[in-house]
């Protein structure tokens, strides 16, 4: 299966009420029930970031936040031609400038809450669209690297990989160094915009809005220095996060499908399900007749859906007292359970407040 541009049929954002509303204490009470059982599974998306000031794709009403964006597909990305050159420079010029903010991003109160109950086990599985890895930092003091990757899968890959045409992985900080080296004068640019506090514009995906004019041809991406002793070149070098029109690793696909099946019911946080990727997990869950139940402000792609219950509430509002709720005295008795639910940034966008 293959990523496609999100949408939401229009019908849906047309005909949706935003006049449904649910007291604090209400939806509390009734997701801390929802979870209290325990072995869910949990699906986030873009809505869960925003509170970190990654912006997400789309506002309360369903529609682009951004009108202009167009994503970069995969297949010009990975394309062999002179187009394709000229795309991969664009690519990594933008996700250059974009990648400070997203690499700097701190969890906030949502990732931490959150983790306290991955960390209980509450969540036994979480799996997110989003490729920022937040959810991992706010675990990183509690969790090694192999506990996150069993509790935690990245549907859409991570921001914080890159990859090479042949398979040669190199962490993104090490990259971005070889990005600078390269092209000192974009260097300068971009100490340049955090010296004076400017900040581009930037979408979840790390990309950046440039202003008019600015030209991209001048970018040098190197090539993969693994490939190069190996007199191999043309090889390209991708963000191992998977692209619009990219498809899902099978072994991705099929986990995200085993882990829904060993759930006992599913829990939506911050997400449209605009992506097939995570509208086809919900499918799965309610055709194993799973309870789920969506927390998200906003139409989404499940709304028509029979069996999914919506609490159509901020996340950021709850979320805590939900954990308190769940957990009762065990946030006292684990001193980790505790520093979770004080920790946690709230710095959305400006735009998205
Ligand atoms: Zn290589």
């Amino acid at each position: 299966m293959r990523i496609s541009v999100p949408t939401i049929p229009p019908a849906i954002i047309s005909s949706a009420t935003s006049t449904k509303t649910i007291s604090k204490t209400a939806a509390v009470e009734r997701i801390a029930a929802f979870l209290a059982p325990g072995n869910v599974a949990t699906v986030t998306g873009a809505g869960v970031s925003v509170d970190s000031g990654i912006r997400a794709y789309r506002g309360s009403k369903g529609i682009y936040l951004n009108p202009n964006y167009k994503p970069i597909f995969y297949h010009e990305l990975v394309d062999p031609s002179d187009k394709g050159f000229a795309f991969r420079q664009r690519y990594w010029l933008r996700s250059y400038l974009g990648y400070a903010p997203v690499r700097n991003a701190q969890p906030n109160t949502t990732h931490y809450a959150l983790a306290a109950l991955q960390y209980t086990k509450v969540i036994e599985k979480l799996i997110t669209q989003n490729v920022d890895g937040l959810h991992h930092k706010a675990l990183s003091d509690v969790w090694d690297a192999a506990t996150m990757r069993a509790r935690i899968l990245e549907l859409h890959g991570s921001l914080h990989k890159v990859h090479c045409s042949r398979g040669h992985v190199y962490e993104r900080d090490v990259f971005q160094d070889w990005l600078s080296a390269a092209n000192p004068q974009w260097k300068a640019y971009m100490d340049d915009l955090e010296a004076t506090g400017r900040r581009p514009r930037t979408n979840p995906d790390g990309d950046v809005v440039l202003e008019e004019g600015v030209r991209y041809d001048t970018f040098q991406v190197p090539e993969c220095p693994t490939c190069v002793i190996e007199n191999q070149h043309n090889s390209t070098m991708k963000p191992e996060l998977i692209f619009f029109g990219e498809s899902i690793k099978p072994a991705v696909k099929d986990r995200s499908y085993l882990e829904i099946e060993e759930c006992d019911r599913l829990f939506l946080v911050g997400t449209t399900l605009a992506t097939y990727s995570a509208f086809r997990l919900l499918r799965h869950a309610l055709e194993l007749k799973k309870p789920v139940l969506l927390l998200n402000v906003g139409p989404t792609r499940a709304d028509p859906l029979p069996g999914v219950e919506k609490i159509e509430i901020s996340t950021r509002e709850v979320i805590r007292d939900v954990v308190r709720a769940v957990l009762g005295s065990r946030v006292k008795e684990e001193p980790v359970v505790d520093k979770m639910l004080q920790s946690g940034i709230i710095k959305p966008p400006p735009e998205d407040v």
